[in-house]
């Protein structure tokens, strides 16, 4: 049992009535119904021959029948696999088959039911088990398993399957068996220590997800604050001012972004956004992409000291940090959260001294394997603790700063360059919307940065801006550190709002070959 909370269940039947989920279009889910629901799935499931330990996927949009899924499986012990709704179909086919999914759930959406229909055609997934929270032909409806299965039971076991938002490669299954049986104690990892730590969401509120929820982290807090016994509002569609605005609305009092959206949200003239009341806000936790250092301090200085910053991956985790803390320490991703640790490696795997940069490897109280790839996961270990590729140091108070992500390092003449830092600096300038540094090809350093830079939208492309960009990175960086040319263009950022450094390289390699 988490300290203060208690579980989904328990509110359900206590409070049916409270309101769990608010949808995009402002309806309401209470928690009885949300109960309700789940159940007749999980009973349907159960009926249908599914046992533990088996796989089931949604490929649904920000909706409340995305919770009903999700609770249904984790009480009957399914491993749950959330679909990318940004993938196009044989992806998610792909991800279907390597899942091993034996059922399907669609939303309303009539889009996403038809690339599920065509994806479960390809994964051969049993037409019995196909549903959806909609009307769809060739899927079998949710409503109507609710006259079938009337009383709720009493059951839990948690197993999951989240798949990594593929910024490196494939995604990749993360596949983990959620060592407790009650699903208070089995929470997000990452909300638990946030939770624990900085004593974050406690009792009733009003929790915004902002982002995706088949994405790890807007997932953990969203399952978390449910079984806070909270409001939560869904998105579908993010943009700056319409979240100033619910926020208003709705009262919301805490919620999980990614950095773009505090530099989307720090475009607004200063005038919008003094019309909006946001004096509910308690929390707004960010992770998931480096966040550049002024950007932090500007929304500190907005909001207030309510700034709670972690690190962690799919896999686990890893650190967690306060505002107050990050003012004294700024730049730093937190210090190790309770029950995980950390340490940062050499080349040779011996542990290094504090300021000296190295591979970041974590343990976790929950282990996990990557579905399917035993080699992926034995090349993540180091006898109990994992990597996921990151690169960063210790200071001597056991604060973590991240340096950037070992696939993205480009050494150029032998000396490593860390794409992040030189991006944070072309950030700062007020031409740039979005900055991505990549490694090229260069006959005589090896590799040499190249900049690629997305401007602010009135702004037009000319030879003298890009060396006015250039003039600010000398006047910052050291000298090896800048970059070598610089081009114009639009980048490729995840709906996460990772920057896919990959999918850029490919695409300029592509062009110039
Ligand atoms: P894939 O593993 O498929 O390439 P991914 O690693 O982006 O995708 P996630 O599990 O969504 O998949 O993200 C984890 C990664 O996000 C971390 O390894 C780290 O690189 C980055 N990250 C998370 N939190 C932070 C943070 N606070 N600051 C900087 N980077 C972060």
């Amino acid at each position: 049992r988490v300290e203060g909370g208690v579980s989904f269940w328990e509110i359900a039947r206590s409070d049916p009535t409270r309101v769990a989920v608010i949808d995009p279009s402002g309806q309401e889910t209470s928690y009885g119904d949300l109960l309700v629901r789940a159940d007749a799935i999980a009973a349907e499931l159960l009926e249908l021959g599914l046992v533990r330990g088996d796989t089931v996927a949604v490929l649904m949009q920000n909706t409340p029948g995305f919770f009903a899924v999700q609770l249904a499986t984790s009480q009957i012990g399914l491993y749950l696999t959330p679909l990318n709704f940004h993938l196009g179909a044989d992806e998610v086919a792909y991800i279907l088959t390597n899942s091993d999914s034996l059922a399907l759930f669609v939303g309303e959406d009539e889009g996403l039911a038809q690339i599920g229909a065509g994806a479960a055609d390809s994964a051969g997934i049993d037409a019995r088990l196909r549903f959806t929270t909609g009307s769809h032909p060739g899927f079998r409806s949710i409503g109507a398993l609710l006259a079938r299965h009337p009383d709720p039971q009493d059951r839990w076991q948690g197993l999951t399957m989240l798949y990594t938002s593929g910024t490196t490669g494939r995604p990749k299954g993360v596949k983990k068996a959620l060592p407790h049986v009650r699903p208070e104690e089995a929470l997000a990892s990452s909300f638990s220590a946030q939770h624990r730590t900085h004593g974050l969401m406690l009792g009733p509120g009003v929790h915004a997800v902002v982002a995706p929820l088949y994405h790890a982290a807007p997932n953990g807090f969203a399952l978390a604050a449910l079984h806070m016994g909270r409001t939560v509002v869904l998105f579908d569609k993010w943009t700056p001012e319409g979240f100033l605005r619910s926020v208003q609305t709705y009262h919301v009092t805490d919620t999980h972004m990614v950095p773009t959206m505090f530099h989307r949200l720090l475009a607004l003239p200063e005038s919008v956004r003094a019309q909006y009341d946001l004096s509910s806000l308690r929390a707004v936790v960010h992770a998931a992409a480096p966040c550049p250092v002024h950007e932090k301090y500007a929304m500190i200085e907005w909001l207030g000291p309510i700034l709670f910053e972690y690190y962690s991956a799919t896999e686990g985790g890893g650190t967690a940090v306060s505002a107050q803390d990050w003012l004294e320490h700024p730049g730093t991703v937190g210090r190790v959260w309770p029950g995980a640790a950390l340490k940062v490696l050499g080349p040779d795997g011996n542990e290094l001294p504090p300021r000296e940069i190295g591979t970041i490897y974590l343990r976790n109280a929950t282990p996990f394997e990557y579905h399917k790839d035993p080699a992926k996961t034995a090349a993540s270990r180091q006898g109990d603790f994992f990597t996921t590729g990151d690169v960063g140091y210790l200071d001597e108070d056991g604060w973590l700063f991240i340096s950037d992500r070992r696939s993205d390092l480009i050494i150029s003449g032998g000396v490593n360059i860390y794409p992040a830092e030189i991006e944070q600096v072309l950030l700062e300038h007020p031409a740039v919307q979005d900055a991505a540094v990549i490694g090229l090809p260069d006959p005589e350093w090896g590799a040499a940065a190249h900049a690629v830079v997305e401007l602010k939208e009135a702004l037009a492309p000319s030879e003298e801006l890009a060396e006015k960009l250039l003039e600010h990175c000398r006047g910052r960086l050291a000298k090896y550190k800048c970059p070598r040319t610089i081009e114009f263009r639009g980048l490729p950022r995840t709906e996460t709002g990772k920057l896919s450094r990959l999918r850029l390289r490919d695409a300029i390699v592509d062009e110039r070959a």
